[in-house]
Protein backbone atom coordinates (compact mmCIF):
# COMPACT_ATOMS: atom_id res chain seq x y z
CA UNK A 1 0.00 0.00 0.00
CA UNK A 2 1.48 3.31 -1.08
CA UNK A 3 1.55 6.40 1.76
CA UNK A 4 -1.03 8.44 -0.23
CA UNK A 5 -3.18 5.06 0.75
CA UNK A 6 -2.69 5.45 4.39
CA UNK A 7 -3.23 9.44 4.37
CA UNK A 8 -6.67 10.96 5.03
CA UNK A 9 -7.46 12.72 1.52
CA UNK A 10 -10.65 14.07 0.56
CA UNK A 11 -11.71 16.43 -2.67
CA UNK A 12 -14.95 18.27 -1.09
CA UNK A 13 -14.47 21.32 -3.30
CA UNK A 14 -14.03 18.95 -6.07
CA UNK A 15 -17.44 17.85 -5.55
CA UNK A 16 -19.23 21.19 -6.06
CA UNK A 17 -20.66 21.69 -9.75
CA UNK A 18 -18.78 22.19 -12.95
CA UNK A 19 -19.52 26.32 -12.44
CA UNK A 20 -17.03 26.42 -9.18
CA UNK A 21 -13.53 24.97 -11.13
CA UNK A 22 -11.90 23.39 -14.00
CA UNK A 23 -10.27 20.17 -13.84
CA UNK A 24 -6.82 20.70 -15.10
CA UNK A 25 -3.49 18.65 -15.22
CA UNK A 26 -0.05 20.80 -14.15
CA UNK A 27 2.02 21.32 -16.78
CA UNK A 28 5.81 19.32 -15.06
CA UNK A 29 8.69 21.65 -15.39
CA UNK A 30 11.97 20.51 -16.56
CA UNK A 31 14.42 18.69 -14.59
CA UNK A 32 11.93 19.22 -11.37
CA UNK A 33 13.69 18.89 -8.24
CA UNK A 34 13.34 19.50 -4.37
CA UNK A 35 14.27 23.25 -2.89
CA UNK A 36 13.02 22.73 0.77
CA UNK A 37 10.73 20.71 2.18
CA UNK A 38 8.98 21.65 5.59
CA UNK A 39 9.45 18.11 7.43
CA UNK A 40 7.77 19.20 10.89
CA UNK A 41 5.22 19.89 8.81
CA UNK A 42 5.43 17.13 6.61
CA UNK A 43 5.15 14.89 9.76
CA UNK A 44 2.00 16.51 11.40
CA UNK A 45 0.43 15.22 8.19
CA UNK A 46 1.74 12.11 7.86
CA UNK A 47 3.33 12.62 5.39
CA UNK A 48 7.41 11.81 5.09
CA UNK A 49 9.99 13.85 7.25
CA UNK A 50 12.46 13.21 4.33
CA UNK A 51 10.74 14.04 0.61
CA UNK A 52 11.25 11.16 -2.39
CA UNK A 53 11.02 11.02 -5.63
CA UNK A 54 7.34 9.76 -5.18
CA UNK A 55 6.55 12.81 -3.55
CA UNK A 56 8.32 14.99 -5.98
CA UNK A 57 6.83 13.56 -9.02
CA UNK A 58 3.43 13.67 -7.54
CA UNK A 59 3.80 17.34 -6.82
CA UNK A 60 5.23 18.42 -9.43
CA UNK A 61 2.71 16.74 -11.81
CA UNK A 62 4.86 14.12 -13.51
CA UNK A 63 2.93 11.43 -11.73
CA UNK A 64 0.00 12.14 -10.33
CA UNK A 65 -1.55 9.34 -7.51
CA UNK A 66 -5.20 8.62 -8.23
CA UNK A 67 -5.87 10.18 -4.46
CA UNK A 68 -5.01 13.59 -5.94
CA UNK A 69 -7.28 15.83 -8.37
CA UNK A 70 -5.97 19.05 -9.74
CA UNK A 71 -8.52 22.14 -10.29
CA UNK A 72 -8.15 25.28 -10.90
CA UNK A 73 -10.82 27.44 -8.71
CA UNK A 74 -12.34 30.11 -10.23
CA UNK A 75 -13.11 33.48 -8.77
CA UNK A 76 -13.04 37.00 -9.54
CA UNK A 77 -12.06 39.97 -7.55
CA UNK A 78 -11.43 43.71 -7.11
CA UNK A 79 -7.62 45.26 -7.78
CA UNK A 80 -6.69 48.29 -6.77
CA UNK A 81 -10.07 49.23 -6.61
CA UNK A 82 -11.56 48.25 -10.07
CA UNK A 83 -13.64 44.82 -10.28
CA UNK A 84 -11.71 42.36 -12.58
CA UNK A 85 -14.35 39.00 -13.30
CA UNK A 86 -11.45 36.93 -15.15
CA UNK A 87 -9.73 35.99 -12.00
CA UNK A 88 -9.24 32.36 -10.94
CA UNK A 89 -6.27 30.38 -10.52
CA UNK A 90 -4.22 31.42 -13.43
CA UNK A 91 -1.04 29.59 -12.25
CA UNK A 92 -1.99 27.13 -9.39
CA UNK A 93 -4.00 24.11 -8.53
CA UNK A 94 -5.73 22.52 -5.74
CA UNK A 95 -4.94 19.02 -5.33
CA UNK A 96 -7.13 18.08 -2.75
CA UNK A 97 -7.40 18.06 0.76
CA UNK A 98 -5.87 16.45 3.57
CA UNK A 99 -6.62 15.82 7.26
CA UNK A 100 -3.63 16.05 10.08
CA UNK A 101 -3.03 14.28 13.34
CA UNK A 102 -5.44 16.14 15.18
CA UNK A 103 -8.06 16.10 13.06
CA UNK A 104 -7.57 19.64 11.12
CA UNK A 105 -8.17 20.02 7.13
CA UNK A 106 -5.75 21.92 4.89
CA UNK A 107 -6.16 22.75 0.78
CA UNK A 108 -2.75 21.34 -0.76
CA UNK A 109 -2.27 23.55 -3.76
CA UNK A 110 0.39 24.07 -5.72
CA UNK A 111 1.44 27.35 -7.21
CA UNK A 112 2.96 27.79 -10.59
CA UNK A 113 1.78 24.70 -12.31
CA UNK A 114 1.12 26.01 -15.79
CA UNK A 115 -1.61 27.55 -17.81
CA UNK A 116 -5.03 27.12 -16.63
CA UNK A 117 -8.19 28.85 -18.71
CA UNK A 118 -7.59 31.65 -15.99
CA UNK A 119 -4.23 32.46 -16.79
CA UNK A 120 -5.46 35.20 -19.09
CA UNK A 121 -2.05 36.80 -20.48
CA UNK A 122 0.21 35.07 -18.13
CA UNK A 123 2.60 32.05 -18.79
CA UNK A 124 1.40 30.01 -15.87
CA UNK A 125 4.29 29.87 -14.33
CA UNK A 126 6.45 31.32 -10.79
CA UNK A 127 9.48 32.21 -10.47
CA UNK A 128 12.24 30.71 -7.71
CA UNK A 129 12.56 34.44 -6.07
CA UNK A 130 8.76 34.92 -5.35
CA UNK A 131 8.37 30.67 -4.39
CA UNK A 132 11.08 31.71 -2.36
CA UNK A 133 9.54 34.41 -0.17
CA UNK A 134 6.36 33.11 -0.04
CA UNK A 135 7.95 29.69 1.44
CA UNK A 136 9.91 31.71 4.19
CA UNK A 137 7.28 34.38 4.71
CA UNK A 138 4.62 31.91 5.81
CA UNK A 139 6.72 29.81 7.55
CA UNK A 140 8.27 33.39 9.45
CA UNK A 141 4.72 34.45 9.71
CA UNK A 142 3.15 31.30 11.20
CA UNK A 143 5.91 31.42 14.01
CA UNK A 144 5.20 34.97 15.52
CA UNK A 145 1.79 33.31 16.10
CA UNK A 146 0.05 35.58 12.75
CA UNK A 147 -2.66 34.00 11.22
CA UNK A 148 -1.44 32.74 7.16
CA UNK A 149 -1.30 30.03 4.94
CA UNK A 150 1.70 28.01 5.46
CA UNK A 151 3.77 26.13 2.85
CA UNK A 152 4.83 22.05 2.39
CA UNK A 153 7.72 22.89 0.47
CA UNK A 154 8.99 23.72 -2.98
CA UNK A 155 10.64 22.40 -6.00
CA UNK A 156 12.99 24.54 -8.40
CA UNK A 157 13.79 23.15 -12.15
CA UNK A 158 15.79 23.84 -15.17
CA UNK A 159 13.02 25.57 -16.85
CA UNK A 160 13.09 29.42 -17.76
CA UNK A 161 10.35 31.43 -16.55
CA UNK A 162 10.73 35.39 -18.93
CA UNK A 163 9.76 38.33 -16.62
CA UNK A 164 12.08 41.24 -16.64
CA UNK A 165 14.99 38.76 -17.38
CA UNK A 166 15.18 35.22 -17.09
CA UNK A 167 14.54 33.72 -14.34
CA UNK A 168 14.03 30.03 -12.90
CA UNK A 169 10.74 28.30 -13.06
CA UNK A 170 9.49 26.64 -9.70
CA UNK A 171 7.02 25.64 -7.40
CA UNK A 172 5.23 25.94 -4.18
CA UNK A 173 3.21 23.40 -2.13
CA UNK A 174 0.93 25.79 -0.03
CA UNK A 175 -1.19 24.15 2.87
CA UNK A 176 -4.31 26.40 3.96
CA UNK A 177 -7.68 25.71 6.06
CA UNK A 178 -9.50 27.22 2.93
CA UNK A 179 -8.44 28.56 -0.31
CA UNK A 180 -11.62 30.27 -0.76
CA UNK A 181 -11.62 33.93 -1.27
CA UNK A 182 -13.60 37.19 -0.99
CA UNK A 183 -13.69 36.98 -5.33
CA UNK A 184 -15.14 33.48 -5.14
CA UNK A 185 -18.50 35.38 -3.71
CA UNK A 186 -17.84 37.84 -5.99
CA UNK A 187 -17.37 36.28 -8.94
CA UNK A 188 -21.44 34.54 -8.42
CA UNK A 189 -22.51 37.63 -6.96
CA UNK A 190 -21.88 39.80 -10.07
CA UNK A 191 -22.22 37.07 -12.76
CA UNK A 192 -26.32 36.74 -11.24
CA UNK A 193 -25.32 32.67 -9.99
CA UNK A 194 -27.57 33.24 -7.22
CA UNK A 195 -28.11 29.19 -6.83
CA UNK A 196 -23.83 28.85 -6.49
CA UNK A 197 -23.73 32.13 -4.51
CA UNK A 198 -25.82 30.21 -1.63
CA UNK A 199 -24.20 27.18 -2.22
CA UNK A 200 -20.60 28.48 -1.55
CA UNK A 201 -22.13 30.37 1.38
CA UNK A 202 -23.60 26.61 2.54
CA UNK A 203 -20.42 25.23 2.22
CA UNK A 204 -18.23 27.96 3.53
CA UNK A 205 -20.53 27.66 6.74
CA UNK A 206 -20.31 23.71 7.20
CA UNK A 207 -16.86 23.65 6.04
CA UNK A 208 -15.48 26.41 8.44
CA UNK A 209 -18.30 28.00 11.08
CA UNK A 210 -20.23 25.35 11.89
CA UNK A 211 -21.04 27.35 15.14
CA UNK A 212 -23.21 29.50 12.70
CA UNK A 213 -25.50 27.13 11.64
CA UNK A 214 -27.75 27.96 14.65
CA UNK A 215 -27.78 31.41 14.12
CA UNK A 216 -30.93 33.27 13.20
CA UNK A 217 -29.07 34.03 10.42
CA UNK A 218 -26.36 31.89 9.66
CA UNK A 219 -25.22 33.95 6.56
CA UNK A 220 -24.99 37.02 8.75
CA UNK A 221 -23.06 34.80 10.96
CA UNK A 222 -20.63 33.96 8.65
CA UNK A 223 -20.48 37.04 7.61
CA UNK A 224 -19.51 38.13 11.19
CA UNK A 225 -16.59 35.66 11.78
CA UNK A 226 -15.48 36.64 8.29
CA UNK A 227 -15.34 40.12 9.26
CA UNK A 228 -13.61 39.16 12.75
CA UNK A 229 -10.92 37.22 11.26
CA UNK A 230 -9.94 40.09 8.98
CA UNK A 231 -10.10 42.46 11.61
CA UNK A 232 -8.08 40.26 14.18
CA UNK A 233 -5.36 39.38 10.66
CA UNK A 234 -5.28 43.12 10.02
CA UNK A 235 -4.22 43.82 13.83
CA UNK A 236 -1.52 41.00 13.66
CA UNK A 237 0.07 43.09 10.90
CA UNK A 238 -0.10 46.82 12.33
CA UNK A 239 1.40 45.42 15.49
CA UNK A 240 3.91 43.11 13.84
CA UNK A 241 5.00 45.82 11.17
CA UNK A 242 3.92 43.72 8.01
CA UNK A 243 3.34 45.62 5.05
CA UNK A 244 1.38 42.80 2.53
CA UNK A 245 1.62 45.04 -0.60
CA UNK A 246 -1.34 43.60 -2.63
CA UNK A 247 -5.02 43.16 -0.52
CA UNK A 248 -7.38 43.35 -3.05
CA UNK A 249 -9.91 40.98 -2.42
CA UNK A 250 -9.07 37.79 -4.11
CA UNK A 251 -6.03 37.94 -1.81
CA UNK A 252 -8.27 38.08 1.34
CA UNK A 253 -9.18 34.86 2.40
CA UNK A 254 -12.54 33.89 4.26
CA UNK A 255 -10.79 32.66 7.06
CA UNK A 256 -8.58 35.94 7.44
CA UNK A 257 -5.26 34.14 6.86
CA UNK A 258 -2.28 35.93 5.49
CA UNK A 259 -2.88 34.77 2.15
CA UNK A 260 -0.58 35.22 -1.50
CA UNK A 261 2.56 36.56 -0.23
CA UNK A 262 3.61 38.76 -3.15
CA UNK A 263 5.49 41.94 -2.58
CA UNK A 264 5.03 41.95 1.19
CA UNK A 265 7.70 43.76 3.45
CA UNK A 266 7.97 44.03 7.17
CA UNK A 267 9.12 47.23 8.40
CA UNK A 268 12.69 48.11 8.73
CA UNK A 269 12.57 51.36 9.81
CA UNK A 270 9.09 52.27 11.53
CA UNK A 271 7.50 54.29 8.74
CA UNK A 272 4.12 54.30 9.07
CA UNK A 273 3.17 55.23 5.06
CA UNK A 274 5.79 52.62 4.03
CA UNK A 275 5.11 51.31 0.53
CA UNK A 276 6.50 47.72 -0.11
CA UNK A 277 4.84 47.46 -3.72
CA UNK A 278 6.66 49.25 -5.93
CA UNK A 279 3.93 48.80 -8.54
CA UNK A 280 1.56 50.91 -5.74
CA UNK A 281 1.78 54.59 -7.34
CA UNK A 282 -0.71 55.92 -5.19
CA UNK A 283 0.02 54.26 -1.85
CA UNK A 284 -3.67 52.23 -1.66
CA UNK A 285 -1.68 49.60 0.08
CA UNK A 286 0.70 50.83 2.08
CA UNK A 287 1.17 50.02 5.74
CA UNK A 288 -0.89 52.33 7.68
CA UNK A 289 -3.85 51.87 5.02
CA UNK A 290 -4.17 48.31 5.59
CA UNK A 291 -6.73 48.63 8.68
CA UNK A 292 -9.27 50.59 6.06
CA UNK A 293 -8.51 48.56 3.43
CA UNK A 294 -9.40 45.73 5.26
CA UNK A 295 -12.66 47.53 5.67
CA UNK A 296 -13.06 48.54 1.69
CA UNK A 297 -12.71 44.48 1.13
CA UNK A 298 -15.12 43.86 3.55
CA UNK A 299 -17.10 46.06 2.06
CA UNK A 300 -16.71 44.31 -1.37
CA UNK A 301 -17.42 41.05 0.39
CA UNK A 302 -21.06 42.57 1.68
CA UNK A 303 -22.03 43.85 -1.32
CA UNK A 304 -22.16 40.14 -2.61
CA UNK A 305 -24.10 38.87 0.57
CA UNK A 306 -26.85 41.46 -0.03
CA UNK A 307 -28.96 38.53 -1.86
CA UNK A 308 -28.44 36.52 0.79
CA UNK A 309 -28.54 39.19 4.01
CA UNK A 310 -30.40 42.22 4.67
CA UNK A 311 -28.24 45.16 3.92
CA UNK A 312 -28.72 46.74 7.50
CA UNK A 313 -27.80 44.16 9.05
CA UNK A 314 -24.21 43.63 7.09
CA UNK A 315 -23.50 46.91 7.55
CA UNK A 316 -24.29 46.83 11.39
CA UNK A 317 -21.01 44.01 11.20
CA UNK A 318 -19.17 46.62 8.98
CA UNK A 319 -19.55 49.10 11.99
CA UNK A 320 -18.06 46.74 14.63
CA UNK A 321 -15.17 46.47 12.12
CA UNK A 322 -13.00 49.72 13.50
CA UNK A 323 -14.09 48.09 16.85
CA UNK A 324 -12.95 44.81 16.69
CA UNK A 325 -9.46 45.37 15.56
CA UNK A 326 -8.69 48.28 18.08
CA UNK A 327 -9.35 46.20 20.57
CA UNK A 328 -6.90 43.16 18.85
CA UNK A 329 -4.71 45.60 18.27
CA UNK A 330 -4.02 46.92 21.54
CA UNK A 331 -3.80 43.53 23.08
CA UNK A 332 -0.99 42.84 20.80
CA UNK A 333 0.84 45.91 21.38
CA UNK A 334 0.07 45.98 25.11
CA UNK A 335 1.81 42.64 25.12
CA UNK A 336 4.26 44.10 23.01
CA UNK A 337 4.90 46.89 25.68
CA UNK A 338 4.40 44.52 28.19
CA UNK A 339 1.91 46.73 29.54
CA UNK A 340 -0.36 44.47 31.88
CA UNK A 341 -3.81 45.37 32.64
CA UNK A 342 -5.57 48.67 30.81
CA UNK A 343 -4.47 52.32 32.31
CA UNK A 344 -4.99 55.41 31.81
CA UNK A 345 -2.34 57.22 29.95
CA UNK A 346 -1.56 53.83 28.43
CA UNK A 347 -2.13 54.63 24.32
CA UNK A 348 -0.59 58.05 25.08
CA UNK A 349 2.89 56.45 26.20
CA UNK A 350 2.83 53.60 23.30
CA UNK A 351 1.80 56.23 20.85
CA UNK A 352 4.63 58.92 21.71
CA UNK A 353 7.42 56.85 21.09
CA UNK A 354 6.04 55.11 18.34
CA UNK A 355 5.58 59.01 16.84
CA UNK A 356 9.04 59.07 17.77
CA UNK A 357 10.13 56.01 15.64
CA UNK A 358 8.64 57.32 13.41
CA UNK A 359 10.14 60.85 12.81
CA UNK A 360 13.40 58.91 13.70
CA UNK A 361 12.95 55.72 10.96
CA UNK A 362 13.90 53.29 14.41
CA UNK A 363 14.09 49.94 13.31
CA UNK A 364 11.03 48.53 14.70
CA UNK A 365 11.75 45.02 15.59
CA UNK A 366 14.75 46.21 17.09
CA UNK A 367 13.41 48.56 19.02
CA UNK A 368 10.79 46.28 20.68
CA UNK A 369 13.50 43.67 21.33
CA UNK A 370 15.97 45.67 23.56
CA UNK A 371 12.50 46.85 25.55
CA UNK A 372 12.27 43.34 26.80
CA UNK A 373 15.72 43.05 27.54
CA UNK A 374 15.92 46.18 29.85
CA UNK A 375 15.52 43.24 32.89
CA UNK A 376 19.40 42.31 31.65
CA UNK A 377 20.92 45.14 29.28
CA UNK A 378 21.04 49.16 30.03
CA UNK A 379 18.78 51.04 29.07
CA UNK A 380 21.39 52.91 26.88
CA UNK A 381 20.82 50.10 24.05
CA UNK A 382 17.56 51.57 23.62
CA UNK A 383 18.14 54.86 23.87
CA UNK A 384 21.13 53.85 21.68
CA UNK A 385 18.82 53.17 18.91
CA UNK A 386 17.36 56.87 18.99
CA UNK A 387 19.36 60.29 18.13
CA UNK A 388 17.13 62.71 20.32
CA UNK A 389 18.46 60.97 23.74
CA UNK A 390 16.95 63.17 26.08
CA UNK A 391 13.58 62.89 24.69
CA UNK A 392 13.72 58.98 24.99
CA UNK A 393 15.18 58.81 28.45
CA UNK A 394 12.35 61.10 29.52
CA UNK A 395 9.78 58.35 27.83
CA UNK A 396 11.80 55.45 29.25
CA UNK A 397 11.54 57.32 32.59
CA UNK A 398 7.52 57.19 32.19
CA UNK A 399 7.50 53.97 30.48
CA UNK A 400 9.24 52.69 33.63
CA UNK A 401 6.77 54.12 36.08
CA UNK A 402 3.99 52.25 34.09
CA UNK A 403 5.86 49.01 34.75
CA UNK A 404 6.24 49.40 38.17
CA UNK A 405 2.22 49.12 37.99
CA UNK A 406 1.57 46.06 36.48
CA UNK A 407 -0.43 43.83 38.59
CA UNK A 408 -1.18 40.08 37.22
CA UNK A 409 -4.93 38.58 37.71
CA UNK A 410 -4.27 37.96 41.24
CA UNK A 411 -2.97 41.45 41.89
CA UNK A 412 0.36 40.67 42.39
CA UNK A 413 3.13 43.04 41.07
CA UNK A 414 5.20 41.90 38.21
CA UNK A 415 8.55 42.17 38.71
CA UNK A 416 10.48 43.54 35.40
CA UNK A 417 12.55 39.93 34.95
CA UNK A 418 8.76 38.28 34.46
CA UNK A 419 7.63 40.94 32.47
CA UNK A 420 10.71 40.71 30.09
CA UNK A 421 10.64 37.04 30.17
CA UNK A 422 7.29 37.59 28.25
CA UNK A 423 8.18 40.52 26.14
CA UNK A 424 10.54 38.11 24.89
CA UNK A 425 7.92 35.55 24.03
CA UNK A 426 6.40 38.00 21.71
CA UNK A 427 8.79 40.26 20.53
CA UNK A 428 11.28 38.35 18.16
CA UNK A 429 14.42 38.70 17.38
CA UNK A 430 14.23 37.72 13.89
CA UNK A 431 12.00 38.95 11.47
CA UNK A 432 11.95 38.12 7.83
CA UNK A 433 13.73 41.32 6.51
CA UNK A 434 13.64 41.55 2.79
CA UNK A 435 17.70 42.11 2.61
CA UNK A 436 17.61 38.91 3.79
CA UNK A 437 15.50 37.11 1.55
CA UNK A 438 17.02 38.66 -1.24
CA UNK A 439 20.41 37.11 0.27
CA UNK A 440 19.17 33.71 0.32
CA UNK A 441 17.32 34.13 -3.43
CA UNK A 442 21.15 35.43 -4.37
CA UNK A 443 22.41 32.20 -3.37
CA UNK A 444 19.80 29.73 -4.50
CA UNK A 445 19.75 31.54 -7.39
CA UNK A 446 23.32 30.01 -7.87
CA UNK A 447 22.71 26.60 -7.04
CA UNK A 448 22.96 26.76 -3.41
CA UNK A 449 20.26 26.03 -1.07
CA UNK A 450 22.02 26.28 2.87
CA UNK A 451 21.78 30.15 3.36
CA UNK A 452 17.63 29.57 3.00
CA UNK A 453 17.66 26.47 5.19
CA UNK A 454 19.81 28.51 7.61
CA UNK A 455 17.83 31.26 7.89
CA UNK A 456 14.39 28.80 7.64
CA UNK A 457 15.45 27.66 10.53
CA UNK A 458 16.34 30.11 12.45
CA UNK A 459 12.69 32.09 11.40
CA UNK A 460 11.12 29.36 12.85
CA UNK A 461 11.86 29.75 16.18
CA UNK A 462 12.49 33.89 15.97
CA UNK A 463 11.81 34.40 19.81
CA UNK A 464 14.95 32.61 20.51
CA UNK A 465 18.44 33.23 20.92
CA UNK A 466 20.70 31.97 17.74
CA UNK A 467 24.34 32.79 19.06
CA UNK A 468 25.79 31.44 15.43
CA UNK A 469 23.45 33.42 13.63
CA UNK A 470 23.49 37.05 15.04
CA UNK A 471 23.64 38.56 11.87
CA UNK A 472 20.33 37.83 11.18
CA UNK A 473 19.00 39.90 13.88
CA UNK A 474 20.68 43.33 12.79
CA UNK A 475 19.10 45.99 10.92
CA UNK A 476 19.62 46.02 7.52
CA UNK A 477 22.86 47.60 5.64
CA UNK A 478 22.66 50.85 4.00
CA UNK A 479 21.78 49.12 0.51
CA UNK A 480 19.07 46.83 1.99
CA UNK A 481 16.71 49.47 3.50
CA UNK A 482 13.27 49.95 2.87
CA UNK A 483 13.55 47.50 -0.47
CA UNK A 484 10.42 47.91 -2.23
CA UNK A 485 9.76 44.66 -5.06
CA UNK A 486 7.46 44.85 -8.03
CA UNK A 487 4.47 42.72 -8.31
CA UNK A 488 5.95 40.21 -10.66
CA UNK A 489 6.65 36.88 -9.42
P1 LIG B 1 -1.72 37.88 -7.84
O1 LIG B 1 -1.41 39.30 -8.15
O2 LIG B 1 -0.52 37.00 -7.74
O3 LIG B 1 -2.62 37.74 -6.68
O4 LIG B 1 -2.51 37.30 -9.10
C1 LIG B 1 -3.71 37.87 -9.61
C2 LIG B 1 -4.32 36.93 -10.63
O5 LIG B 1 -3.43 36.72 -11.71
C3 LIG B 1 -4.64 35.55 -10.09
O6 LIG B 1 -5.84 35.14 -10.69
C4 LIG B 1 -3.47 34.72 -10.54
O7 LIG B 1 -3.81 33.36 -10.70
C5 LIG B 1 -3.12 35.35 -11.86
N1 LIG B 1 -1.70 35.23 -12.19
C6 LIG B 1 -0.65 35.80 -11.56
N2 LIG B 1 0.51 35.49 -12.16
C7 LIG B 1 0.20 34.68 -13.19
C8 LIG B 1 0.96 34.02 -14.20
N3 LIG B 1 2.29 34.12 -14.25
N4 LIG B 1 0.30 33.28 -15.10
C9 LIG B 1 -1.04 33.17 -15.07
N5 LIG B 1 -1.82 33.77 -14.15
C10 LIG B 1 -1.21 34.52 -13.22
MG1 LIG C 1 -3.51 36.30 -5.83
Amino acid sequence: MSFWQQLKISHRYAQLPASFYTKIQPDPLTQCRWGSWNSSLARSLGLPETPDDTLLHAFSGVDIPPQLNPIAMKYAGHQFGVYNPDLGDGRGLLLGEITDQQGRCFDMHIKGSGRTPYSRMGDGRAVLRSTIREYLCSEAMHALGGPTTRALGFMTSDSPVFRESAETGAMLIRLAETHIRFGHFEHFFYTGQLGELRLLADKVIEWYFPQVSAHDNAYLGMFEKITFLTAEMIAFWQAYGFAHGVMNTDNMSVLGQTFDYGPFGFLDGYDPHFICNHSDYQGRYAFDMQPGIGLWNLTALAQALTPLVEKPALEQVLDNYESLLNQAYSRLIRRRFGLYGQQDGDSELCHDILGLMAAEKVDYTLFFRQLSLLDNASADEVTGLFSDHLVVTSWLEQYQRRCDKNVDETGTAVPAVSRCEQMRQVNPKFILRNYLAQQVIDAAEQGDFSPLHQLASVLREPFDEHPEYEHYALAPPEWGKGMVLTCSS
